[in-house]
């Protein structure tokens, strides 16, 4: 009823006269982008490109696999470019006037690979109908079965791609450089940023950072358009945090990614628990509720807040935000208010409820000073 909805415009617009905390989205299309910012994002805190690789693109992605020489990848990559560079024209077209962080590619690889079982399968079965076997497949079967990794999330994934394939940060950055440049040429105010995941050490973010540096100063002089984006990094590891001030002298920017730094830090795979042991868990109390839904104040909280000290201290002012799932989980929230970052993102559906609990986060700050 409008009694109902002007009652929640009306808390909503007091938490937001009050909160210290940014609310951002979590959003990877035009569309994710648009809902949240009716949902009152005040950004994207993570816009992430792996689904841009799926899909029509897969034969692309299999082309690059196959690749046997530079020329061949560079073809692919060339391909993909403005597929990339619609991408984020869309997104950023959507955001305007509001920072965008986009990611770099951060696959599990083994989304990303063709299934084993289905190529050794249609391999058999050519050979059963005595038809001669695809070489296409029987290649993609070798690469594959060359790059197969027991322990997809704990592999060849995020930053450690981007330095292991040549020429997949350039042209993300390319796109992103590009699509900067068109929406300034459409009147627009585009605020990319670029972040970089899975970071273990500084120097992975330092090679990481010349890269993208070289290609964003690329694009601006053939262009003759500015292209300034800042340069941050995730902090989803345990040795991230515990070396964040180190990290800092290279990033512009953190953002916790609290889904990898809960599955790191207690050694739990994200994807498995569920079914194997967390319900036990639950019944002996163990905890009380899953890490993966509430910050763990006593281990992964700490760790964040270790990295927000070291952070800080290397980079005065250096802005910190969350985009795990914790981001809008309100006892989360008010955890993340009170360590002192900047802000949180979370799914564009959440918004409204990070908003509303940062702002009661913030009230009896508010409440004390008034009163003073
Ligand atoms: C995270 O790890 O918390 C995160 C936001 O990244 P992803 O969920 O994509 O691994
Ligand atoms: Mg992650």
């Amino acid at each position: 009823s409008a009694g109902l909805v002007d009652a929640v415009d009306g808390a909503m617009r007091q938490a937001d006269g009050v909160r210290r905390l940014g609310v951002r989205a979590n959003a990877d299309t035009p569309e994710d982008a648009a809902r949240a910012r009716r949902f009152g994002a005040e950004g994207i805190g993570l816009c992430r490109t792996e689904h841009m690789f799926l899909g029509d693109r897969r034969q692309l992605v299999e082309a690059m696999i196959l690749a046997r020489t530079d020329t061949e990848r560079e073809r692919s990559l060339k391909a993909l470019l403005p597929l990339q560079r619609q991408d984020f024209i869309g997104i950023l077209e959507a955001m305007d006037g509001l920072p965008v962080t986009i990611r770099l590619l951060d696959p599990p690889l083994h989304e990303f690979l063709p299934d084993r079982t289905e190529l050794a399968v249609r391999l058999a079965a050519a050979e059963a109908h005595g038809s001669p076997p695809s070489t296409h497949d029987a290649e993609l079967l070798d690469a594959v079965n060359r790059m197969h990794e027991e322990n997809p999330m704990l592999g060849l994934r995020g930053v450690r791609l981007g330095l292991v394939a040549p020429g997949l940060v350039a042209m993300q950055v390319r796109a992103i450089a590009e699509a900067v440049v068109e929406r300034k040429r459409a009147g627009g105010d585009p605020r990319a940023e670029i972040m970089v995941p899975l970071i273990d050490t500084v120097e992975e973010l330092r090679l990481v950072r010349e890269e993208v540096e070289q290609v964003l100063a690329e694009v601006s002089t053939h262009s003759g358009v500015p292209v300034e984006c800042p340069i941050g990094t995730m902090i989803e590891l345990p040795r991230a945090a515990l070396t964040a001030g180190r990290i800092a002298e290279e990033a512009q920017f953190f953002s916790f990614g609290t889904n990898d730094l809960t599955q790191t830090t207690w050694g739990f795979s994200r994807d498995d628990v569920e079914a194997a042991f967390f319900s036990t868990y639950l019944d002996k109390g163990i905890f009380k509720v899953s890490p993966f839904e509430t910050i763990d104040r006593d281990g992964v909280g700490r760790l964040v807040q270790i990295a927000v000290a070291e952070g800080r201290a290397a980079r005065p002012g250096l802005k910190i935000g969350v985009c795990g799932e914790h981001g809008g989980d309100p006892d989360s929230v008010h955890y993340f208010h009170a360590v002192g970052l900047d802000y949180v993102s979370c799914s564009p559906f959440r918004v409204p409820v990070a908003r509303l609990e940062a702002g009661r986060a913030a009230l009896p700050e508010t409440e004390a000073s008034d009163s003073r």
